[in-house]
């Protein structure tokens, strides 16, 4: 395995392996690679002759008070994961590389993919991952690239964007990994102490029960949603940043459960925001 620091050596070695008639997977993360990370790359490896784990803390998704110095980084760690998942390349670009003085050109995914869910709290999180994903797309040419549902939103428009723009990529989305009790493995889980971990299951907990809801016969949308609301305001180290009940596909607000359900939460536990979702399929 060999990890690229530069976008030169990295579009060089993407063009050889074009050349080489070889199929090519990417796996775009932040490092701090958790089994959640593992199963995108164990895919990709299913999937295709060679794998990149692009690893980059990525500042322009970040809004000033969010937690970009704090992130957790450790590419000794994330490298020796890799090594053992046989992947090929990490491409580890430098911040400045990515984002010279001059940098001025943006991607800006729709407001309708951004006027609700994460992006009403973090407005310009999702100009920062299309604008991120753009050049790391452009950079390393896969066929293929891995997300994970855990970040409906942001998959969802990966794959709006990869259609609007034309890029020849396929966009697989891969389920949720969880820990023992439930909660979505997350870089950002390293933030909790044991309390606030404990807490932390509240969010799946809701999840649950809200379908649970469903599955006996609820078909209110708002009366699910208040459940959730109900069960996450018991804990008190829980606060609630959004809870919507939404079309899968369209990411409209429900007021009847429908075939193809998103719910989708996002919870504060202390300072740490935490994401959770569950598509109900009602022919499930
Ligand atoms: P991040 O490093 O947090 O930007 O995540 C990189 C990729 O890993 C994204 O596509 C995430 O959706 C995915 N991912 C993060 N956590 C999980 C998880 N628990 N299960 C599945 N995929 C995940």
């Amino acid at each position: 395995m060999k990890i690229i620091k530069t976008i030169e050596e990295m579009k060089s070695i993407s063009r050889d392996i074009y050349f080489d008639k070889k199929t090519m997977g990417l796996v775009p993360t932040m490092g701090y690679l958790h089994e959640g990370h593992k199963s995108l790359i164990a895919k990709a490896k299913e999937d295709n002759d060679l794998v990149v784990v692009s690893i980059f803390v990525n500042p322009t998704q970040f809004a000033p008070e969010e937690d970009l110095e704090n992130y957790p980084r450790d590419l000794q760690r994330d490298a020796k994961i890799c090594e053992e998942l046989k992947v090929d390349y990490i491409f580890h670009p430098k911040e400045g590389d990515m984002y010279r003085e001059n940098f001025s050109t943006f991607v800006v995914p729709g407001e309708n993919m951004t006027d609700i869910m994460c992006g009403v709290t973090r407005p310009a999180h999702f100009k920062g991952v299309c604008t991120v994903l753009t050049k790391i797309f452009n950079i390393v040419s896969p066929q293929k690239a891995y997300f994970g549902e855990k970040d409906i939103q942001q998959l969802a428009i990966v794959k709006r964007m990869v259609e609007d723009m034309n890029f020849d990529i396929d966009i697989v989305g891969c389920p949720i990994v969880r820990e023992d009790d439930g909660l979505a493995k997350s870089s950002r889980n390293t933030y909790l102490d044991s309390s606030q971990r404990k807490a932390a299951t509240i969010l799946r907990k809701s999840i649950l029960r809200a379908k649970e809801m469903i599955d006996s016969g609820e078909k209110d949308a708002i009366r699910v949603q208040a459940s959730i609301i109900e069960m996450i305001e018991e804990e008190p180290l829980a606060k609630i940043d959004y809870i919507e009940i939404l079309d899968f596909e369209t990411f409209e607000r429900l007021k009847i459960i429908q075939k193809r359900t998103l719910i989708s939460m996002a919870v504060y536990i202390g300072k740490t925001r935490l994401i959770d979702n569950m598509v109900i399929d009602l022919n499930d």
